[in-house]
């Protein structure tokens, strides 16, 4: 049986009696048991796959209603909310919490028969960008399993790309679904702000951040979002899209679209494989009919410094609440005052949460705000203003997802800066709330590069439309895995 397909193809197989949800999720956890020790993509799997496999498949045979995924297998990021499952946010500090309720994206999955094939691992509390950051050891990149797969969602998509499950929900606070689905080759999707729900989503900078699908194709993304897009009372940050249809028309093409090439997210510091790479997309463009030209976004240059700074503060007002006294790990309290145990239980916090927590204390502190947090928002509402602008005049923009290729496990670790940096293009469309999406384009000495195309706000079907053109241009050979 071929996992390789995509969602789409995989309901099709289904309802056309070729195969059983039960034999699919079978092989799929096969697959699992024979990669994952070496990619490390999962932190636990579904023990009743396999049960809710044959109900389902017991609906299908008796005539019952079946939902719209018909028991796809779906990976989550550790940091939803699955009732009664393990939700750790790959740390320490939540390592045995078991989450009481739905996130309302999995409410929605579960109405439409998918299975939660797995929660797979991140970057502590989704800060990092290689998934080295995981309190229990990082994940590989199923293309060259010496090279980081990209993260925060870097579970999502190596079990995506290395065939572990059919589709994955990430989070994007800065790039996280787009940047690991740029370095395994996947579909990475960011929508519009408060086009998802974020309730159930364990918040590292809620202001920003949003859930999205990392799939095989960009049809499988527009099939996820018709399932989990729309307002919920959970959420008031939750916009009305009036359920829309994204799959409908997607194959309209580009033709006649202006498209604005980013000049400062192809400058400094560019791969010469990436730059190349983002040339060729240019002109595969142009040759469906797009009329491109180059834009500057002068306020890019600012927006990882600003970017740091916002997500630090929410952060250290998000993460205040991890005192390991209503969950936590094991740790007496016998011999304590009340802050030395908090400090002492502080410590079970990984390199890089503790940073953001220190930052995030210090930022927007007396004396000190209008220095950092308050020039942070200014970069961000004048970044905002400037894109606004960009898009009277451009339908999208471009710029390659990262500007580097995926680099090694351990590279750049011990400099924190140099990661940072590699965030330049991702952070503008979340610190501006526009949609963007990350399109795998190509495999330069066995490593993927993706494209990112950005929308402006709501526009996130024409935005898609765009990157399925796009992606019609490409074939890419399969994981090596
Ligand atoms: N690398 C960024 C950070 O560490 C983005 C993370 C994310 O999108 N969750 O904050």
């Amino acid at each position: 049986m071929n996992l390789k397909i995509s969602a789409l193809e995989f309901i099709e197989e289904v309802k056309t009696g070729n195969i059983t949800v039960e034999e699919f999720t079978a092989k799929t956890i096969d697959r699992i048991n024979q990669v994952d020790d070496k990619l490390h993509a999962f932190l636990s799997v579904n023990n009743d796959a396999i049960d809710q496999a044959r109900n389902i498949d017991k609906k299908i045979k008796s005539g019952e209603n079946v939902g719209a995924c018909y028991g796809m297998p779906i990976s989550i990021k550790d940091n939803m909310c699955i009732k009664d499952t393990k939700t750790t946010c790959a740390s320490k500090m939540l390592e045995n919490f078991v989450a009481p309720y739905d996130a309302t994206v999995i409410s929605k999955l579960k109405k439409q028969d998918a299975i939660f094939i797995g929660k797979v691992n991140m970057d502590e509390f989704a800060m990092g960008l290689t998934t080295e950051f995981s309190a229990f050891g990082p994940s590989k990149n199923p293309w060259n399993i010496e090279h980081v797969p990209g993260g925060s969602s870097g579970g999502s998509a190596v079990s995506v790309s290395s065939y572990e499950c059919i589709a994955s929900l990430g989070s994007d606070t800065g790039g996280s679904v787009r940047n690991p689905a740029s370095f395994c080759s996947t579909v990475g999707y960011k929508p519009t702000y408060g086009l998802i729900s974020r309730f159930g989503l364990i918040s590292y900078a809620n202001s920003i951040e949003q859930i999205g699908p990392l799939t095989r194709t960009v049809k499988d993304t527009a099939f996820m979002l018709n399932l989990i897009a729309g307002v919920d009372p959970n959420d008031n940050t939750t916009i009305n899209n009036n359920k829309e249809d994204y799959l409908e028309n997607i194959d309209s093409g580009i033709e006649g679209k202006k498209i604005g090439i980013i000049t400062e997210m192809i400058g400094d510091g560019i791969d010469p494989e990436v730059m190349t790479a983002t040339k060729e997309a240019i002109s595969k463009l142009e040759g469906l009919g797009a009329i491109c030209e180059e834009v500057s976004l002068e306020m890019v240059k600012y927006s990882v410094a600003a970017y740091y700074t916002i997500t630090a503060t929410e952060a250290g007002s998000n993460l205040a609440r991890y005192d390991n006294l209503r969950y936590g790990y094991e740790m007496p309290v016998e011999g304590y005052e009340f802050n030395s145990y908090i400090s002492k239980a502080r410590k079970n916090f990984g390199p890089e949460v503790t940073r953001r927590m220190i930052i995030g204390g210090f930022v927007p502190s007396a004396g000190h705000a209008g220095k950092y947090f308050l020039k942070a928002m200014k970069v961000k509402s004048k970044l905002t203003k400037d894109i606004n602008e960009a898009f009277k005049k451009f339908d999208l923009l471009i710029a390659p997802t990262v500007p580097i290729l995926p680099f090694k496990i351990g590279e750049k670790i011990d400099d924190p800066v140099s990661l940072f940096l590699v965030d330049i293009n991702t952070v503008t469309a979340n610190l501006t709330g526009k949609p963007a999406i990350s399109i795998p384009f190509k495999i330069v000495n066995g490593l993927p590069i993706g494209i990112q195309l950005m929308a402006n706000s709501m526009n996130d079907k024409m935005l898609l439309q765009a990157a399925h053109a796009l992606e019609k241009t490409v074939t890419l050979p399969e994981v090596p895995i």
